[in-house]
C-alpha cells in the first residue's frame, strides 16, 4: 500500500491532471499484486490558487471589497476548464460545479466578514487558505473516476486532528492515526483510491487548521505513517531532490539517495522540495520517501530512507539557502563572564515563541548573535531590550541590534562528519568569489555547516560552493571526494 502526493504543479492544469491519472492508474495496476494493496492519493490546491485565496483575505482585511469577487470567477474557471476536458460525464459534472461553487460562496462569505471587520485572524485565514484543495481534491477524484478507477474525495479535516496552532498546526498523533484507520482501510479493502485533501486539519473540536505552506508533503506522510504504508511518495515538478534548487543553480544534478537525516536538514534551511516536517513521521515506522517527477515519471527520482547508501568519506550532499532572516547581535564587554546570559537571551527568545535557526557566540564573549526570521525580529529585539534592561542601564551591555537582509547559506551531508578540511573548502569557495560571510556556524549534527551572507551574495555562494564540490558530478566519478 503506498500514499501518493501530487503537488500544486502536477495539478496545475488539465494536461497535469491527465497525466496525474495516467500514473495513479499504473500505481493501483501494480499494487493490486502485492500482499497489501492499495494507493492513498493526496492533493495540493492547483498550483497558484492557495497564493490567491491568502491574497484575497489579505486584501478583504485592508477594506477591499471586490478584489475577492474577481478571485471567485477566476477560481471556478480555472477548475472549470478541467472538468470541462477531463470529465465527459455531464451529472458528474454537475456535481463538481455545486461543489465549487459550494466553497466559492464560502470564500465570498469569509472575505466579506473580513473586510467588514477589518481584520484576519490566524484562524479566519486557516479556513479560506484550505479551500483550494477542497476543491482539487473532488475534482482529482471524478478525473480519476472518469479514468476507470473508483474513489471517494475525503475531507482531511475528517483525519487529521491537530493542536489550534493556526498557520503551522501540529498534528495529535494517535487521534489521527485512529481517524485515518477507521476511515480509510475500508475504503482501501473495497478498492477504493481515497483522495485526500493535503495541507489541512482541525482540530478535536472541527476547528479547520493547516500544517504551515507546503503542507500536503507532510499530510501524506502523516497519512502514510498513520496506515503504516509500505512507502510515501512525493510527486512534483523535478528529478526528486536535486544538489541544489534547480532555478538557483542551473547545472544541479538529482540525488539517488538521501537519509531522513539529510532531507530533514535541506527542508529546514529552505530546500522547498519538501516541507521541513515531512519526514518525521516517516522516520519512527522507517517508511521510505521517494520523490518523483510526475512530468518525467519513469524518472527514478530520490530515494529517501533511514541510512543512505554509503557514500565517500567527506561527501557534501547538497546546497541550500534560506531567506528573509534577521541578524540579531547582543553586545557588550560587560557580558564577559557574567552567568546566564545565554540563558537569559534564549529564554526571552523563546518567551515571543521565535524560531532560532542558527547561532553563534564569539570565544571572548563579548557578543552573541542568532539568526531569526525577519517577521520575527522586532518582536525579539523589543523582548531582549526588557530582558536586559538593567544590563543596558550599566552599559554590561552596550548594544542590542538587528541587521535585515540576512540569509543562511547551509553545506549539508551525512558523510561530512569528522572530516577535517571540509569548511576550509566552503570557505575557499566562497572567499574566491568575493563574497563576505557575516557569521557562520557547523551544527553538532556535524551534517550541516551554515554560512550567514546578505541578499546579493546568495546565489553566488550557492553556485561557487556547488562548483568547488563538483556536486554536478555524481559521487562515483568524481576526481576528488568532496
Ligand atoms: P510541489 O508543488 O510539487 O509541492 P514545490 O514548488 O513545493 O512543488 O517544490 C518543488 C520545487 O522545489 C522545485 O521546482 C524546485 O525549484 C524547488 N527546490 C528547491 N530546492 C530544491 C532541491 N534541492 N531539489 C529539488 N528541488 C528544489
Ligand atoms: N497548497 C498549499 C500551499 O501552497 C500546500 C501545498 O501545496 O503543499 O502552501
Ligand atoms: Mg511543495
Amino acid at each position: 500500500m503506498i500514499v501518493m502526493k501530487f503537488g500544486g504543479t502536477s495539478v496545475g492544469n488539465a494536461d497535469a491532471f491527465a497525466q496525474v491519472a495516467q500514473i495513479v492508474k499504473a500505481a493501483v495496476a501494480r499494487e493490486a499484486v502485492t500482499d497489501k494493496p492499495g494507493v492513498v492519493v493526496v492533493t495540493s490546491a492547483m498550483s497558484g490558487v492557495t497564493n490567491m485565496l491568502i491574497e484575497a483575505a489579505e486584501r478583504a482585511a485592508r477594506g477591499d471589497e471586490s478584489f475577492h469577487q474577481a478571485q471567485q470567477d477566476s477560481l471556478l474557471l480555472k477548475h472549470q476548464v478541467v472538468a470541462g476536458r477531463l470529465v465527459e460525464d455531464g451529472s458528474e459534472r454537475a456535481a463538481l460545479t455545486r461543489i465549487f461553487e459550494q466553497r466559492l460562496a464560502e470564500f465570498d462569505r469569509l472575505c466579506s466578514s473580513i473586510a467588514v471587520l477589518g481584520e484576519l485572524t490566524a484562524r479566519g485565514l486557516d479556513v479560506v487558505s484550505g479551500l483550494g484543495e477542497r476543491m482539487a481534491a473532488p475534482l482529482l477524484a471524478t478525473v480519476l473516476r472518469a479514468n476507470g478507477l473508483r474513489t471517494e474525495a475525503i475531507d482531511a479535516t475528517e483525519l487529521i486532528v491537530t493542536d489550534n496552532a493556526f498557520g503551522n498546526a501540529a498534528p495529535i498523533t494517535d487521534l489521527t492515526e485512529e481517524r485515518c484507520r477507521e476511515r480509510l482501510l475500508p475504503l482501501l479493502q473495497s478498492g477504493v483510491v481515497p483522495v485526500v485533501t493535503g495541507f489541512i486539519g482541525a482540530t478535536v473540536d472541527g476547528v479547520p487548521t493547516t500544517l504551515g505552506r507546503g503542507g500536503s508533503d507532510y499530510s501524506a506522510a502523516i497519512i502514510g505513517a498513520a496506515l503504516h504504508a509500505d512507502e510515501i511518495q512525493i510527486w512534483t515538478d523535478v528529478n526528486g531532490v536535486m544538489t541544489a534548487d534547480p532555478r538557483i543553480v542551473p547545472n544541479a544534478r538529482s540525488l539517488k539517495q538521501l537519509s531522513y537525516e539529510e532531507v530533514a536538514e535541506l527542508a529546514y534551511y529552505g530546500a522547498k522540495v519538501l516541507h521541513p516536517k515531512t519526514v518525521t513521521p516517516a522516520i519512527e515506522k522507517k517508511i521510505p520517501v521517494r520523490v518523483l517527477n510526475t512530468f518525467e515519471p519513469s524518472h527514478p527520482g530520490t530515494l529517501i530512507v533511514e541510512k543512505a547508501q554509503a557514500e565517500a568519506r567527506g561527501t557534501v550532499k547538497a546546497i541550500t539557502a534560506i531567506r528573509n532572516m534577521n541578524l540579531i547581535t547582543i553586545a557588550g564587554r560587560g557580558m564577559m563572564g557574567v552567568p546566564g546570559i545565554a540563558a537569559r537571551t534564549f529564554g526571552a527568545v523563546a518567551r515571543v515563541g521565535a524560531n532560532v535557526l542558527m547561532i553563534s557566540q564569539s570565544s571572548s564573549e563579548q557578543s552573541i548573535c542568532f539568526v531569526v526570521p525577519e517577521s520575527s525580529a522586532g518582536e525579539v529585539i523589543a523582548a531582549l531590550r526588557s530582558e536586559f534592561q538593567r544590563e543596558l542601564e550599566r552599559h554590561y551591555i552596550d548594544d542590542i541590534h538587528g541587521m535585515a537582509h540576512i540569509n543562511i547559506v547551509a553545506v549539508v551531508g551525512s558523510g561530512m562528519r569528522g572530516t577535517p578540511g571540509l569548511a576550509a573548502r566552503v570557505f575557499t569557495a566562497v572567499a574566491q568569489a568575493g563574497i563576505n560571510v557575516i557569521a557562520i556556524a557547523q551544527g553538532s549534527s556535524e551534517a550541516n555547516i551554515s554560512l550567514v551572507v546578505i541578499d546579493a551574495d546568495v546565489t553566488p555562494a550557492l553556485r561557487a560552493i556547488h562548483d568547488i564540490f563538483e556536486l554536478h558530478i555524481p559521487t562515483e566519478v568524481r576526481t576528488h571526494k568532496a
